[in-house]
């Protein structure tokens, strides 16, 4: 059995959900469908999810609603009749929708939440019904009813374990579709509580996981997972096979393809997965698989760089002997909740790279003046303007001289690297550099080792 998730953009239109129905009749084992909300017909258009932000603010503000909620019902109407449905079968989307702001909600997060979640959750409501109409034996499953719990904030939860025990429980019948909606799950008190944006993927891992399928499709718009980020290299290669440590490390870095918390379920489950183009879906696309037994094409897999961190550079004499150093600095991020991505250090010195993210200038100021009065250090310095390149590929364990290759390509080009650091995996390198030589450091290693 396989599971099959459909992401927005490839369920903007009929047209679009037309082309995905025709994927999932092709093949019998295309059993259990997860589907996004409704997404972008085109650049200017906008995802039928932040029309459902724009109706929570507009309800939490009081304001009139009206003309959004017919909007966004439009979205659905539109699909529905490409179809055939009429406006009496379309009716319950719409009540759904008129009913969201009476719903009990524990506090506004919550009631973020549930309106998001409604993207997804009317249109898995939608396929199923147009399944039924064309006389496809299917059934819409919602969350609530198959036990997919989650904890943690509402608007970026994690599922609980006890999810795959109910999962387990589900009896899907040999000749039936079943249509579950992506994104969100159901909090141990009843709330709805979203994945983070883009979890529609998290759904897909977490049923092909609790289903046992033996693989996870995910449908979207490109062919695949490709070797750059298109806007920095020209027609870059799209990866044939790679392995979950390996798109961990570039989802982390700036892959959005796939999101990376899905890799979790489909790892624990060990689920091959295979990222597709839903307008090509004869391309093969690209596979990620288990570390075991694979054996790579490339040198590399991918380089990737992401330009929005920062760095706080300390030097001291005599660090590498002072105990407690890092946890005193360490503290002081805790206590302002902070997170730090990475710590490089030397003998005298020690950088620390934070996400942007999660910084203000406040917080900046704040956490620097305290760091300056704990810890004493010879120079502090605060660098703005932080890139990370990373290079990532099973194929370098094995082939020497890779660091060299890259540093060689970074020189031809001028760039020198504030940062380096290889991971004890041997599967990536990272390269810190200045903001504005980042697209050029990863065109060249790009160009270096795929040319
Ligand atoms: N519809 C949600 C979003 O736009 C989730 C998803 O598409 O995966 O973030």
């Amino acid at each position: 059995m396989k599971v099959v998730k459909f992401g927005g953009s490839s369920l903007a239109s009929g047209q679009s959900v037309e082309q995905a129905l025709n994927i999932i009749l092709n093949d019998p084992e295309r059993q259990v469908i997860v589907v996004s909300a409704p997404g972008k017909r085109n650049n200017a258009d906008t995802k039928v999810t932040d029309l459902l932000i724009k109706y929570a603010e507009q309800v939490l503000k009081h304001e009139e609603t009206d003309a959004i909620v017919k909007q966004i019902f439009a979205r659905y109407q539109e699909i529905g009749y490409f179809f055939g449905l009429n406006d009496e079968k379309l009716q319950i989307i719409q009540n759904i929708l008129l009913a969201l702001p009476n719903q009990n909600y524990p506090d506004n997060n919550y009631l973020m939440a549930a309106f998001k979640a409604h993207g997804e959750r009317l249109n898995a409501r939608l396929i199923a019904l147009i399944l039924q109409h064309e006389n496809i034996k299917s059934r819409f499953l919602d969350p609530v009813d198959a036990g997919l719990i989650v904890t943690g904030e509402p608007n970026d939860a994690l599922v609980n374990p006890e999810s795959y025990l109910n999962l387990d429980q589900i009896k899907i019948d040999p000749n039936e579709k079943i249509i579950f909606p992506g994104f969100f799950g159901i909090t141990p008190s009843g709330n709805i509580a979203t994945f983070s944006r883009g979890g529609s993927d998290i759904t897909g891992a977490i049923l092909a996981r609790g289903f046992h399928a033996n693989i996870y499709e995910n449908f979207t718009d490109v062919n695949g997972i490709f070797a750059a980020n298109p806007n920095i290299v020209m027609h870059p290669i799209s990866i044939k096979k790679m392995t979950y440590r390996e798109m961990r490390e570039l989802s982390y870095a700036g892959f959005s393809v796939f999101h990376d918390e899905a890799l979790i379920p489909a790892i624990q489950g060990q689920i091959p997965i295979n990222v597709k183009n839903t307008q090509e879906p004869d391309n093969p696309g690209t596979m990620i698989v288990p570390e075991k037994n694979f054996s790579p094409d490339n040198t590399i897999t991918g380089v990737t760089s992401q330009k929005h961190f920062s760095a706080l550079y300390l030097h001291k004499y005599l660090l590498n002997k002072e105990a407690g150093f890092t946890l005193r600095i360490l503290q002081i991020l805790y206590k302002h909740n902070i997170p730090y991505e990475h710590m490089p250090s030397g003998i005298d010195d020690i950088t620390i790279i934070f996400n942007n993210d999660f910084l203000n200038d406040q917080l900046i100021d704040q956490i620097c003046n305290e760091i300056q009065a704990t810890i004493n250090p010879d120079q502090l310095e605060w660098i703005d303007d932080y890139a990370i390149i990373m290079v990532v590929g099973e194929g370098m364990k094995k082939t020497p001289g890779v660091s060299r290759q890259i540093l060689d390509s970074l020189a031809s080009q001028g760039i020198t690297p504030r940062m380096i650091n290889q991971g004890a995996s041997q599967i990536s390198i990272m390269i810190g550099t200045k903001k504005e030589k980042a697209d050029k450091a990863v065109k060249i290693i790009y160009q270096d080792f795929f040319n």
